[in-house]
């Protein structure tokens, strides 16, 4: 089943004097239970690739069908339900907030998709231990380390069981062994099922997933495979 494919993908930037062709025509797609990742250089078109994808951003031209919706034909008013209900997020920068506590914070999605509290506690119960985030909960997150917020970060993210998640730069601010360590987790958790799509500029993250496409100039200039199938090279 693919669950993400982008079809010629264009994105132009129009200011007063310039326009920039962030995407030139960007095509893949990715298959459920897949670890893929897309790096490149600042500047080559990740952010905005990465935008599009999220839905909040609209490309200039091309299709993105996700997990068989054609996202440019969802009403503008149904694309932040399906976001939610589709996609998953991690970010550099955590994205947690200081105002609650990190129980709190892991709840929050099912909270704005009025899931029931005794889901919400059967779903943490569920990964607490795998991410390793069970005598946290009840403290803040300018309580833990970079490490830890991220592992909060990532139950908050997986707790809705997202068609798709979504990691931007998810080490860009942590220290080598942490960053280690999460990217161990992104591929836990992928080997236990969930499809990820990781955005980086480093080698060392971008490696951690079985598929990796190198993005330059807006454009997909190379593509590896490292699977037991070899035959996909
Ligand atoms: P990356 O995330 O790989 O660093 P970006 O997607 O941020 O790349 O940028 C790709 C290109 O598009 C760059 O040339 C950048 O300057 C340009 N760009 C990105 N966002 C905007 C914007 N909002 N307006 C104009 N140009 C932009
Ligand atoms: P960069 O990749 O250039 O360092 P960020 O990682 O801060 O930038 O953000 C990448 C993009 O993700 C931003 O353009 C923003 O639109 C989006 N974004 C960041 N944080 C959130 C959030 N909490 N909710 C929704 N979108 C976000």
């Amino acid at each position: 089943m693919t669950i993400l494919e982008c079809k010629n993908i264009k994105k132009l930037y129009k200011t007063k004097n310039v326009t920039t062709e962030a995407l030139k025509g960007v095509n893949f797609s990715v298959e459920e239970g897949e670890f893929i990742s897309i790096m490149g250089e600042s500047g080559a078109g990740k952010t905005t690739l990465l935008n599009i994808i999220a839905t909040l951003d609209k490309a200039t031209s091309g299709t993105l069908m996700l997990n068989g919706n054609d996202i440019g034909k969802l009403k503008t008013s149904d694309i932040s339900m399906f976001r939610r209900k589709e996609l998953g997020f991690v970010f550099q920068d955590f994205n947690l907030l200081d105002q609650f506590n990190n129980r709190e914070n892991i709840y929050l999605p099912l909270v704005l998709s009025d899931e029931n509290r005794d889901l919400m506690k059967e779903r943490l119960d569920e990964i607490q231990d795998r991410l390793g985030i069970r005598e946290i909960l009840d403290k803040y997150p300018y309580e833990i380390s970079g490490g830890q917020k991220q592992r909060v970060a990532i139950a908050r993210a997986i707790i809705t069981r997202p068609t798709l998640l979504l990691a931007d730069e998810p080490t860009g601010a942590l220290d080598s062994t942490s960053s280690e360590m999460i990217l161990n987790l992104f591929q836990k958790i992928n080997e236990e099922g969930q499809t990820v799509l990781l955005v980086t500029h480093s080698l060392r993250a971008a490696a951690c997933a079985k598929r990796v496409l190198f993005i330059r100039d807006g454009v997909v200039f190379h593509e590896i495979y490292r699977g037991e199938d070899e035959s996909r090279n």
